[in-house]
């Protein structure tokens, strides 16, 4: 199958071309153009504000089992297509189509999440002498608009759509220009299931542009963006002058503690792969790995000899187990890590190079990698695992809190004495340990210091499209 998709913005309930310029969209695992996009004016920008505004009173009424069982429909229609989604994915990002179908399926689990959590997100009455009532209600927020990257462009939207409807707030999303075919898809699901006109919008458009349009208008109430940190702090400084609420996902750099008592060969079979997995173009990749000095030899000759047996290739070769990066840009971006790194006395024990065709960066491991290499300090957001051994849990830990980042942190270990310590002292929105599985529709995702802050994903994902009202009656 082709690439082939309606490449349109949704607007108001129909589907038609932007009226600004035209943007490339770029297969990565070749650096052809298969599509053009034409992107929002902003004139199309107004009629998207006015056609949120206009639907939304209509839709924060509708009884909660009406507007779950729209979601509950999108959910099932993702599921059908998730292979032909998928393909579009992959062609567009690069990730291998077993995990694009991946994440089609756990975009819907969101939608199906969301719809039932709504119904449960009640208010508390508060105790009051007989014949008086107060009472707390969580009530929508209202008109949102979402910015979510190139990385997971479904499951992102989703996250932040599923919610954000759920609650009973229309929406504008603005998902990243590099993949407009496979979050298009996403848009038709929700129309096919029947989403009331005006209640959901996507656009697509010059980032800076449709930021500053939308966040400055006075129908957008609430912003959630994920993204880079550096980003995510000049949307908040745009969110200040209209007192909006925000929810920031921004970058992490994730350290992975391994201590001499975990199951080597076990924790290398998990470790390789999650740090494979889309290039290594997750928020959350286990990135810094300090290793227990008593194995980390051991340790850095498994990791290189596992990484070299990852097929790299196109993500629709059934054999390909890590893709392209997503952009051009990244490759530049990552052999300036890497080049930094080894100058500062890294050694390379897997990959280190740029490909030949396409946006190709080979699976790498570097060891020994000192603290003031940039690579330890910035967020690679690419396909290099950095590694340096350590003597005492004190000194994992520091490395652990060492940077302003605090998104997600790994331990391994088989002492629960250890776990739990751990668990408590990291400075990160999430811990997994000896575990990975931490982006779980149920449970809140987000970080702290310059990760971010705000939830998405459980009770909390669901609170944050939603304002508290206490209502006093004598
Ligand atoms: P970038 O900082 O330019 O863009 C990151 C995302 O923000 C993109 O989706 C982009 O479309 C969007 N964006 C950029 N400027 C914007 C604006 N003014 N208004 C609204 N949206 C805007 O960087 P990039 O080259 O795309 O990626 C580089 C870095 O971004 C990565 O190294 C990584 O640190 C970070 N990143 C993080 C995530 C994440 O999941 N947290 C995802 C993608 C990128």
């Amino acid at each position: 199958m082709g690439y082939e998709t309606e490449l349109k913005l949704f607007i108001d309930g129909a589907w038609r071309a932007g009226e600004g310029d035209i943007a490339p969209v770029i297969n990565p695992a070749n650096g052809e153009t298969i599509a053009e996009l034409s992107l929002a004016s902003t004139g199309d920008l107004d009629q998207a504000l006015e056609a949120a505004h206009r639907a939304w009173p209509a839709w924060r009424e509708l009884d909660v089992e009406k507007r779950a069982g729209i979601l509950h429909k999108a959910a099932d229609l993702l599921r059908e297509r998730s292979e032909a989604i998928g393909r579009l994915l992959t062609q567009e990002q690069g990730k291998p189509l077993t995990e694009a179908i991946g994440e089609v399926l756990g975009s819907a689990q969101m939608f199906d999440y969301f719809a039932e959590e709504a119904k449960r997100g009640g208010g508390r009455v508060l105790v009051r002498p007989t014949g008086q009532r107060s009472i707390v209600i969580p009530q929508p927020v209202g008109p949102t608009a979402t910015f979510t990257p190139w990385n997971f462009p479904i499951y992102l939207l989703a996250k932040k759509v599923a919610a954000a409807l759920a609650a009973g707030c229309t929406v504008i999303s603005k998902p990243p220009e590099e993949t407009p075919g496979c979050t298009g898809a996403l848009a038709k699901a929700l129309d096919d299931a029947g989403i009331p006109k005006g209640v959901f919008q996507l656009v697509h458009g010059v980032p800076d542009t449709v930021s500053r349009h939308l966040i400055g208008s006075p129908v957008i109430r609430k912003i959630s963006f994920t993204g880079s940190t550096p980003v995510g702090k000049h949307l908040m400084k745009l969110a200040a002058d209209g007192m909006k609420r925000i929810t920031m996902e921004l970058g992490g750099h994730a350290p992975v503690l391994v201590f001499d008592d975990c199951d080597l060969d076990k924790t290398l079979d998990m470790l390789v792969p999650q740090k494979f997995r889309n290039a290594g173009q997750v928020c959350v990749s286990p990135t810094r790995f300090y290793v227990q000095e008593g194995i980390y030899d051991a340790f850095a000759r498994g990791f290189a000899e596992r990484t070299a047996k990852v097929k790299i290739g196109n993500g629709l070769d059934a054999d390909t187990r890590m893709g392209p990066l997503a952009n051009g840009r990244r490759v530049p971006a990552i052999t300036d890590l890497v080049e930094d790194a080894k100058a500062r006395g890294a050694r390379v024990l897997a990959g280190g190079e740029a490909g030949e065709a396409g946006f190709f960066f080979q699976p790498t491991v570097l060891a020994d990698v000192p603290n003031e290499a940039q690579a330890m300090n910035v967020e690679p957001f690419g396909p290099v695992a950095l590694m340096r051994s350590f003597a005492s849990e004190d000194e994992a830990l520091h490395e652990a809190n060492r940077l302003p980042f605090g998104l997600a942190a790994f331990v391994f270990t088989e002492n629960g004495r250890r776990a739990n310590r751990l668990g408590d002292a990291i400075e990160s929105g999430m811990v997994g340990i000896n575990n990975f599985a931490i982006s779980v529709a149920d449970a809140p995702f987000g970080g702290i210091k310059e990760s971010g802050f705000g939830s998405e994903g459980g009770v909390e994902g669901l609170a944050s499209y939603q304002v508290t009202k206490a209502i006093h009656q004598a």
